[in-house]
């Protein structure tokens, strides 16, 4: 077995464990398999075991590895986690499945035209700045409720849920909950949240999808 799948057995098992611990179903967490700065080859290990679903950051980076595998693994779904600038939303409407990272007005505009004009409509998520952090992005939780009706009503997005990346020296669970919480009020079926280093944690906090990059891969080297 590889590194790869050998390191995919014990995440799923812990993503498993820490559903049922919950009382949740375990199918109903997603997990997306981080695949940033590692190779193609990388993404095949996991792939050759089952592995679907994939996220990525950066757009550029991921044109020059996902078509390919996309044309390899019709049922190869790839998630945007990272931030969009508008002059790349067309590429990242024909690429990805899911972008993870709707965070601002301009920028969803820009995705309801490119969609429209691709016939193609990758689901949404709204990041949430819980945290409140000036150099982060994502919509600030006092203008969610606002930003959730823009995307849904004007601009008519398939908004499906609702991501956060908490800030790294504070408790996680609580910005976990928070994301929950605003995600059932909007009644918003998805929550993105939860790390290598805390993803059992979302999962007890209701995630619905995990985001999983060096527990599956190791560390980062670029
Ligand atoms: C890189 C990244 C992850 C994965 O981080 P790990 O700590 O390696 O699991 C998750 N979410 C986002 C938005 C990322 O950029």
């Amino acid at each position: 077995m590889n590194e790869g799948a050998q390191h995919l057995g014990e995440v799923t098992g812990k993503i498993e464990q820490a559903a049922r611990a919950a009382g949740r179903d375990p199918t109903g967490v997603t997990l997306v398999a981080v695949s940033k700065t590692h190779g193609a080859d990388r993404v095949r290990e996991l792939l050759t075991v089952g592995q679907r679903i994939f996220g990525e950051n950066r757009v550029q980076e991921a044109q020059e590895k996902f078509p390919a595998l996309k044309a390899e693994y019709a049922d190869l779904k790839l998630h945007l986690i990272g931030p969009l600038q508008t002059n790349k939303a067309r590429e990242a409407v024909a690429l990805f499945d899911v972008i993870q990272s709707v965070d601002r007005e301009k920028l969803a505009v820009t995705l309801a035209k490119e969609m429209a004009r691709a016939d193609k409509r990758p689901d949404c998520f709204i990041q949430v700045n819980t945290g409140e952090e000036p150099q982060k992005a994502g919509i600030l939780p006092a203008d969610l409720d606002s930003f959730v009706a823009a995307c849904r009503d004007t601009h008519k997005l398939p908004v499906v849920g609702l991501m956060c990346i908490p800030p790294v020296d504070e408790e996680p669970a609580l910005h976990f909950a928070l994301l929950a919480k605003m995600a059932a009020r909007h009644g918003l079926a998805n929550v993105s949240m939860g790390m290598s280093a805390d993803y059992e944690t979302a999962v007890r906090l209701g995630a619905t999808h995990v985001r999983v990059g060096s527990a599956l891969f190791g560390q980062r080297h670029l």
